[in-house]
């Protein structure tokens, strides 16, 4: 039996153009992207989402920048309510993986309530140390939940055959991670932050807001590696890829 993969589209955003692709005028629409993994040995999520009080509430959690950005959350649209369209018990997922910490990828960490969090140990630590925390924009209320917190340090297999690996792309956040998922088809790359759209990997084209510049130059050298190799890059919130990404129920084939 081979591994399955799913995409799920858990609300969008819309946001200056500046933010994501630095000296860009206009707007972008993004994506928020969770994937659900299915291996043989448990299922998995890759990123989680918006936290569900978006849908009624945006400001209270994302405070200025609500006044730059336009919520598109729907209920229904929340992790929780995409695996339940799949007939999936959140309770029955076997790991939560975050990329990062921000609150489009951790907000809907609450709704995977049993799940180990496998998370980078600089961007936990980060998360947790104050001046790196604000520099970074964490809000605590997303993933400082009593839930069980595996740190992990560079590489790791999650089901350890080599099909789901995580692996360090630092330099959007100070421990951001991405995860290889091995289909019969190939490997397939979910970048997570470290490469929002396709234009941030053809010309490095890199974001306004960014923890370390040269880590992330690496990280983008390390994308354009594997593609060479072969494997699929699905990019953070590129609009016009997301597009083409077929959508659960339906696996990425
Ligand atoms: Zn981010």
């Amino acid at each position: 039996m081979s591994v399955k993969l799913f995409a799920m589209t858990c609300g969008w955003l819309t946001m200056p153009a500046k933010m994501i692709l630095e000296g860009m005028p206009g707007a972008l629409r993004l994506p928020i992207p969770a994937y659900l993994i299915v291996h043989p040995k448990g299922k998995a999520i890759f990123d989680s989402g918006l936290h569900s009080s978006l849908q009624n509430d945006p400001a209270e959690r994302l405070g200025g920048l609500a006044r730059v950005t336009t919520v598109e959350y729907q209920p229904g649209e929340e992790l929780s309510a995409r695996l339940a369209a799949m007939d999936i018990d959140t309770r029955d997922i076997n790991y939560l993986i975050n990329s990062h910490l921000h609150f489009d990828h951790a907000g809907g960490n609450d709704q995977i309530p049993n799940a180990p969090l496998l998370i980078q140990r600089p961007e936990w630590e980060a998360a947790h140390d104050p001046d790196l925390a604000a520099a970074n924009s964490y809000d605590l209320r997303d993933f400082d939940l009593g839930q069980d917190v595996r740190q992990v340090d560079g590489e790791f297999d999650v089901f350890g055959d080599g099909t789901v690996v995580i692996f360090p792309t630092y330099g959007h956040t100070p421990g951001h991670q991405s995860l290889k998922v091995r289909l019969d088809s190939g490997d397939i790359i979910l970048t997570g932050d470290a490469c929002y759209m396709r234009k941030t990997l053809e010309d490095l084209h890199l974001p306004r807001i960014l923890h370390d510049r040269d880590a992330m130059i690496a990280t983008l050298q390390s994308f354009r590696a594997l593609e060479r190799r072969g494997a699929r890059i699905f990019y953070g919130h590129d609009a016009e890829h997301w597009a083409n990404v077929p959508q659960a129920p339906l696996p990425v084939v």
